[in-house]
């Protein structure tokens, strides 16, 4: 529930501040919380901890007569804080010239003078007056997460982006702008100005929280909650989402971990059209709510924010070790890890990286490219799409591709798609050179086919070059193709340290129990039904390896 708006009553004349209080609680204790400071460092130190909160002041009333600190001088520095606030001064007719002049200088409302009894003539009508003011004026604040993070901060940018794929709420705010000033103006400490903050709705404070941490912070589960499995899912893309699904709806533990968010590579994907059952296409991000909720419902765990790193096996068990050293029991597993994007390997990629610079991530960042010039690189259907999504916010969107003809990539319909809109312009036969900026992306240039060079003003290049399976953790576990995808069923051919007399399952791969599905598996055919198919047939041929062990 949203806290009620705050008054603020400070005076250091303890029995006068008590008085006060009590006249303020008696008619406004029920729609605002009446917050009394003895002092004005105290005074401060409360404006401070509201902001922080996101909580609002809708009233100041301060004693102008204050030994260390004025009135006037108190609201100075608070009002910064809270601008909206109504301002009310408590004076003696001797101050009462310093008040009118306050009421230019810091726009003072109202000044009183002490004593202002009977509060019912000589308070409450000015209160009520100015309440109402601020009640028609006010909008009320955002009551999740708040980040604070420049704009082109690359850890900003991976904070925005794990928060929007994991589906958090939350409102992100630039300390350039003055509510991000004024955030970070209410902070304490003098940690580094330049890192991320996440404030959360009960007031912690995250300074440049890594992933996991964040994670724990917003209630993503991050530890097993069991000792053992009957199946342990790597990876929460579409593959790995659809095994949870049957395996938890057909009564195996089934425990799902997922390093990033769930959704994978199609959480990304601002629009598919091409998944059965949706004929007006959905977008990623509804795919995946939709998938792991579904997952969620029938039974299955989710871990976030963790990676697997190894498979150790001593029949008939596997266990699964976690970055962190964790190790997890099971009988079966089912690896999902689909695939990454390839770098970009020009000079400026690597240094503005998350600065105008991003591989994938073009539904997390279109909207702050909102009339500005972009440019994607990629001739695939994940090029497509983006540029396709990125057109309705930007002014140009400038789609580069190495090829000459975007057809022998990309899906016709796409194809006609990106033709229909004004401001997408195609350059093919183009292959990206350098990418420029200090502290952001300013411009990039480009190989032309007729030998020239040109330079485009793009604030935000999107990167789709091209994927590869981030495999090095099954090293020596199970056997891959020289690509690094993971070897399955026929595909193993003989040799590859196969050790039962069976032959291996279908999405079985060289150690047996440890299956494969999706785009990570050798020869997949990289779509999402086809990923959403290998992940339920994994689980048909995990059941018949759990009966072989019987
Ligand atoms: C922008 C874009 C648009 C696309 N559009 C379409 C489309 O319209 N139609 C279509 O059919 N296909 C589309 N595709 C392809 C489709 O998204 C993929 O084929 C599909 O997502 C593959 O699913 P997957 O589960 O195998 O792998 P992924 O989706 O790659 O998911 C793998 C998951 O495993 C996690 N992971 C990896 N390693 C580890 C580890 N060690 N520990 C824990 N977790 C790990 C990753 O973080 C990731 O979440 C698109 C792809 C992209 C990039």
């Amino acid at each position: 529930m949203a806290a009620k708006p705050a008054i603020l009553a400070v005076d250091d004349d303890v029995p006068v501040l008590r008085a006060v209080e009590r006249d303020l609680r008696a008619r406004y204790a029920d729609e605002y919380r009446i917050v009394g400071a003895a002092s004005g460092a105290d005074a401060l130190e409360a404006v401070r901890e509201l902001t922080r909160r996101g909580d609002p002041v809708a009233l100041f009333v301060v004693d102008q007569r204050m030994p260390v600190m004025t009135g006037i001088e108190l609201l100075r520095e608070a009002l910064p804080l809270q601008p909206d606030a109504k301002r009310v001064l408590l004076t003696a007719y001797a101050d009462t010239d310093v008040a009118i002049r306050a009421i230019n200088e810091i726009r003072l409302d109202q000044y009183l003078l002490k004593p202002w009894d009977p509060p019912d003539e000589r308070l409450y009508p000015v209160i009520d007056d100015l309440l109402a003011d601020w009640v028609a004026a006010f909008r009320p604040p955002f009551e999740g997460l708040r980040l604070v993070a420049g704009r082109w901060t690359p850890r900003g940018h991976a904070i925005r982006d794990f928060l929007t794929r994991n589906q958090v709420p939350y409102t992100w705010l630039d300390p350039a702008d003055d509510d991000g000033r004024r955030l970070v103006e209410s902070l304490e400490g003098d940690a580094d100005p330049a890192a991320p903050v996440v404030l959360l709705p009960d007031g912690q404070v995250l300074r440049d929280p890594p992933n996991r941490e964040l994670a724990d912070a917003v209630g993503l589960s991050t530890h097993a909650a069991l000792p053992f499995y009957d199946l342990v899912i790597v990876g929460a893309g579409p593959a790995g989402l659809a095994a949870a699904v049957y395996g938890a709806s057909e009564g195996l533990k089934t425990l799902l971990i997922e390093r990033e968010a769930p959704g994978g590579q199609a959480g990304t994907t601002s629009r598919i059209e091409n998944y059965l059952g949706f004929p007006s296409g959905l977008s990623g991000a509804d795919l995946a709510r939709r998938a792991h909720a579904q997952a969620r419902r029938l039974g299955a765990e989710m871990l976030s924010s963790r990676e697997a790193a190894g498979i150790r096996h001593a029949d008939p068990y596997r266990t699964l070790l976690l970055d962190d050293g964790t190790e997890l029991s099971c009988q079966a597993v089912v690896v999902a890890t689909g695939v990454s994007y390839r770098r970009l390997e020009i000079p400026g990629a690597e240094a503005l990286a998350g600065a105008g610079v991003y591989y994938g991530a073009a539904t997390t960042e279109a909207l702050l490219y909102r009339d500005t010039d972009v440019a994607v690189i990629g001739s695939g259907n994940s090029a497509g799409q983006a540029a396709v999504h990125l057109a309705r916010y930007a002014t140009r969107v400038h789609m580069v591709a190495r090829g000459d003809d975007l057809s022998a990539s990309m899906s016709a319909y796409l194809i006609d798609q990106l033709a229909a809109l004004p401001n997408v312009e195609i350059h093919t036969g183009t292959m990206a050179r350098a990418l420029h900026g200090d502290e952001h992306l300013e411009r990039a240039t480009f190989a032309a086919p007729d030998g020239g060079e040109i330079t485009l003003p793009v604030e935000a290049v999107f990167i789709f070059v091209g994927q590869q399976p981030r495999t090095a953790w099954l090293d020596g576990v199970v056997a891959r193709d020289r690509l690094g995808f993971v070897l399955a069923g026929p595909d193993l051919g003989r040799g590859h340290g196969w050790s039962l007399d069976r032959e291996p399952y279908l999405l079985e791969s060289s150690l047996p129990g440890v299956f494969v599905a999706g785009d990570v598996r050798h020869r997949s055919n990289k779509r999402i039904a086809s990923a959403v198919g290998d992940g339920a047939m994994a689980v048909q041929l995990v059941h018949r390896y759990l009966a072989d062990l019987r």
